[in-house]
């Protein structure tokens, strides 16, 4: 069955973010040969249609006004709902980001409809849409078949593969005026915390530190790595708690969730809740100077050993291959 789905993208440093792309290629088996619209929703966003569409949307509606610079729940709900409203599509899929899980809920709510959140994998099989996700802190999987006229999702960054850019593709770009009322927050100001390079719930490669790396210092040469490997460097609580690193930086249950290409833990233990938010990564690589440690249950390679040697130990060997190659 042919359906509409509207995405919505997220704009991060004036760009779409990837798990943009990532929610149109996830639209497309929703939508069965039916149509993917690329929502845009800011104050000045319309130059981002263009990458939508060669990202495989194949029109983009653009809502723009001065309340919407900032995202807030009651803006941005205000916005997608106007489009809704609009189009009636039979699909909606957002980022399961900090905007997709603040906003989802809000929206599915005042359409009364369900949600299925955090989906790791989409296909169709039979007429239904069945969603994949983690349960249970991801020790398990299920599948999950939505059943309502609407079906509402979000996306884990990181999973689902993101159509090839294809800058031929055209498509048409049209606006929606809509008047943002009512507004119960306003962000008068954004402090950012200064992150050094790439962002940490997109990286596919994270090299982690925990309380094994002992202190703020410690935390050098794992940026070392990250850097050389183009990663983010990520934490875990234990590491956060003792203040080593902030906690922006914590992956975990009460933390990021992340599914690098690589994740690296050094001196973590593996308590459960860490793996919560790692544990579907595709390549776990675990250093730690305790044999017995949890983390090697799901590593797919454990080195034995400190830290301190093996880090920089690793980083120079990658440097070597990044010139040879
Ligand atoms: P530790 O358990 O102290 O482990 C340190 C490890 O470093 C040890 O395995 C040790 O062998 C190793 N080590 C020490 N020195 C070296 C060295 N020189 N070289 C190599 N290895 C070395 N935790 C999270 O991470 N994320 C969460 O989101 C999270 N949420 C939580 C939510 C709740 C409700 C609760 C109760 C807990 C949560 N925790 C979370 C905490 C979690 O239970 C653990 O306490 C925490 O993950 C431990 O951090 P750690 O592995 O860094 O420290």
């Amino acid at each position: 069955m042919a359906r509409k789905v509207v995405v919505l993208g997220e704009v991060r440093d004036g760009a779409l973010r990837n798990v943009s792309f990532e929610a149109v290629a996830a639209a497309k088996t929703v939508a069965e040969g039916g149509e993917v619209v690329g929502v845009l929703v800011g104050d000045s966003v319309s130059a981002l249609a263009e990458s939508f569409i060669h990202h495989g949307a194949d029109r983009v509606i653009v809502v723009e006004e001065a309340n919407l610079k900032q995202y807030t729940p009651d803006g941005f709900s205000q916005a997608l709902l106007a489009v809704v409203e609009q189009e009636q599509p039979e699909g909606i899929v957002l980022g399961h980001t900090a905007l997709g899980k603040d906003l989802a809920p809000k929206v599915a709510a005042k359409l009364d409809s369900g949600l299925i959140s955090d989906a790791t994998g989409v296909e169709a099989a039979g007429g239904n849409i069945l969603f994949t996700r983690p349960i249970y802190s991801g020790k398990a999987f299920e599948k999950k078949m939505a059943t309502d006229k609407l079906i509402f999702a979000t996306i884990r960054p990181n999973n689902i593969a993101p159509l090839e850019k294809d800058e031929s593709r055209g498509g048409d770009v049209s606006s929606l005026a809509v008047q943002i009322k009512d507004l119960r927050t306003i962000i008068k100001e954004v402090v950012r915390k200064a992150s050094q390079g790439v962002d940490l719930s997109e990286a596919k490669v994270v090299v982690s530190g925990g309380r094994g790396v002992k202190s703020k210092e410690g935390f050098e040469p794992l940026q070392e790595l990250a850097n050389v490997l183009g990663g983010a460097v990520g934490a875990s609580r234990g590491a956060c708690d003792a203040d080593y690193c902030d906690y922006s930086l914590q992956i975990g249950q009460t933390g990021k969730v992340v599914t690098p290409d690589l994740y690296i833990a050094c001196g973590i233990s593996g308590a459960i809740q860490h793996l919560a938010g790692m544990s579907n990564s595709k390549v776990i690589v675990a250093i730690n100077k305790d044999p017995e440690a949890n983390i090697f249950k799901v590593a797919d390679y454990g080195i034995v050993g400190d830290l301190f040697e093996v880090v920089p130990m690793l980083t120079e060997e990658f440097k070597k291959l990044k010139v040879h190659s």
